[in-house]
């Protein structure tokens, strides 16, 4: 059925669309011996060859560009991925390779959870208590010690009540 070639043709890839042309070229060649208005097509299709046909070096080279461009942004991604795995890492005191959750992992052998070492205890409570605080929870120093919590001498630590919570 025609309209199904047609429908192939608009929704398939660039290389669908050469594929195609280069079917059409050929039908035309076969045509144009005994249709003159076929030659006259042929004709005219064969002076945009250039464009039908382009150069095997200029795509490969446009492929290994684009699969530069998409290396580099996944490497930039991963990058980004790591530092901030690194600092929660640093606030938590946890391992940075693999927060305690990998038993095999070369640098703590699944022994490097939050607190295996000293935390970023108040970059770790800016950062935790607006969560704490929408849960109605907060962070008190335990009896005895002689640690404040800066979030907890601000006027913004009153606890909500359960009916105002979303
Ligand atoms: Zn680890």
């Amino acid at each position: 059925m025609s309209t199904r070639t047609v429908d192939e043709a608009g929704g398939g890839t660039a290389r669908d669309a050469d594929d195609v042309q280069a079917a059409l070229l050929r039908q035309l060649t076969e045509r144009a011996a005994h249709d003159p208005v076929a030659g006259l097509l042929l004709a005219r299709l064969q002076a945009q060859g250039d464009h039908l046909e382009p150069d095997p070096v200029d795509v490969l080279e446009r492929r290994f560009e684009a699969a530069l461009r998409a290396n580099q942004q996944l490497r930039e991604a991963l990058v980004a991925a790591n530092e901030m795995t690194a600092w929660v890492a640093r606030l938590l005191g946890a391992c940075p390779q693999c927060w305690g959750l990998v038993d095999a992992c070369p640098r703590c052998r699944g022994r490097g959870g939050p607190g295996h070492r000293r935390p970023a205890v108040d970059e770790l409570v800016d950062w935790l208590a607006p969560a704490l605080r929408r849960v109605g929870l907060a962070l008190v120093p335990q009896p005895g010690s002689h640690r404040t919590l800066r979030p907890l001498d601000s006027p913004d630590t009153t606890t909500p009540t359960k009916q105002e919570m979303p």
